[in-house]
């Protein structure tokens, strides 16, 4: 089980879980539970639709966070206490590294109407991504 300073991640799994029963069953689930296996603690969270809307909210501005950068490119290091486990310091802005170049293309959007344009990977037989070509 995490230390209480970590607990919040866990609840936001069981808040995501409880958006997405709600979502796709229209029914609020009445509880859920995380057990830790190891320790025996058991996480419990009694959904409310308010809290659920929030949550709604807090992953469509996530949503949108990612279809931007996915747009841009931009994709800004989140430096945390973790980052002292990280193997991609040497290419993290926040150590002085440059990332790699960008590996996807633009793409113009497919037949739905009004579908916004997509990014896809550039890829290679194998299936790696690789760097788009220049002008
Ligand atoms: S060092 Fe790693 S974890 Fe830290 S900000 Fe850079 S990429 Fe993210």
């Amino acid at each position: 089980a995490p230390r209480p300073e970590y607990a919040e991640g866990a609840l936001f799994q069981m808040k995501f879980y409880a958006l997405v029963i709600w979502r796709l069953k229209g029914v609020v689930p009445r509880r859920l539970q995380l057990v830790y296996l190891g320790s025996g603690d058991v996480l419990t969270y009694d959904p409310v639709v308010a809290d659920l809307e929030r949550v709604e909210r807090k992953l469509l501005a996530l949503w949108d966070a990612i279809r931007l950068a996915t747009e841009t490119g931009e994709w800004r290091p989140r430096p945390t206490k973790l980052c002292g486990w990280c193997d991609h310091q040497s290419v993290c802005p926040e150590f002085g590294g440059t990332p790699p170049v960008y590996p996807l293309s633009v793409r113009p959007p497919e037949s739905e109407p009004g579908e916004q344009g997509r990014m896809d990977p550039v890829r290679t037989e194998a299936g790696r991504p690789v760097a788009p070509e220049g002008p």
